[in-house]
Parts: C-alpha cells; structure tokens; sequence
C-alpha cells in the first residue's frame, strides 16, 4: 500500500531502512502476532522517508523499541538499587540494562537526565507517541550509543547493515 518512495532521496536512508529489515528478519518472532513490529516498521520508514524525525531518534526508538516488544526491555523505572527516580547524572549499565542513581552507582553508562527520560519514553509510551520527542544533538548521540550498543550486545551478534549506514555518516 506504501512504497515509501522518497527513502530513494537518500543512500543513508535507505540503507538505514535496511537495517531495520535485518534487524527484523533476525529478531522478529516467526509464528507469534507481530503486529506491534510490523506497525513499528511502519511508521519508522515513514518518518524516515518523509524526515519527520532525525536519522538518529528514528534509529534508537526502532532498536529500544523493537528490543522491548522482543522481550529485551531495560529495567528503567527507578534505581536498581534505590528506587531513586531520577538524579541529574544516572547510570545505565548496557549489559544488563539496569538503571542506577549517581549516588549507588558502582558501574554503568553515565549519561544525563535527558536521555533517561527520553528511554524511559520509547519503552513505556503508547506505540502513536514513541517518537514524539527531541533531544539536543549531543544527547541523541549518546542516546544512539547506548540503543545500539544494548542491541547488540544482548542479540550478540553484528549485523553487516548497520556497519554500511556507519560507514556512511
Ligand atoms: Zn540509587
């Protein structure tokens, strides 16, 4: 029903789609609904197509997301230890995608308050809102670090797409 034509403007575009496509052919359950994937495809390669978003966003609410509805969702609410909501600095820890305050921290991804919130958005938001958020260009970046380097580290494998797209930018 969509081509998503305009994702030809672009070779970071479409190589970003494809990422997508791998990461789905590899994680996707095969026999279980997967609607909510198929619906996060979707919009992903619509906001891509049509830059309603920025590469980065589109690409860390994908990889978070698509990690959450797989079984992979990040322990985000509070401190691990805690239960602090929130501090200015946290630490997220990517192996085992818990969160800790700066206060009980003893290992972990340090990052801002910013790019907590805005995990804590893509996990628990409902599926029309995923992507309603910004950062500044810094915080995408670090946001983009952790999604990435979470997926990758707990489905354990590399995926050629993705080392292409980092090629590119
Ligand atoms: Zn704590």
């Amino acid at each position: 029903m969509e081509v998503f034509f305009s994702l030809r403007d672009s070779i970071e575009k479409i190589s970003l789609a494809q990422y997508f496509c791998e990461l789905c052919s590899f994680l996707a359950p095969e026999e279980d609904n997967a609607e909510e994937i198929l619906k996060l495809m979707l919009n992903s390669l619509y906001l891509l197509s049509n830059n309603k978003s920025t590469q980065t966003i589109i690409k860390s609410v994908f990889e978070l997301r698509l990690m959450s509805l797989i079984g992979y969702m990040p322990s985000l609410v509070a401190c691990d230890t805690c239960g602090e909501f929130e501090s200015d600095t946290m630490f997220f820890n990517i192996q085992t995608g818990k969160l800790y305050c700066s206060t009980c921290a003893t290992n972990g991804y340090e990052t801002g308050i910013g790019v907590i919130t805005a995990m804590r958005h893509i996990c628990y938001a409902e599926p029309k809102k995923i992507f309603n958020f910004s950062l500044p260009e810094d915080g995408e970046k670090v946001l983009s670090y952790i999604t990435e380097t979470y997926l990758i580290q707990l489905t354990g494998r590399k995926y050629k797409t993705l080392d292409f797209y980092r090629g590119l930018i």
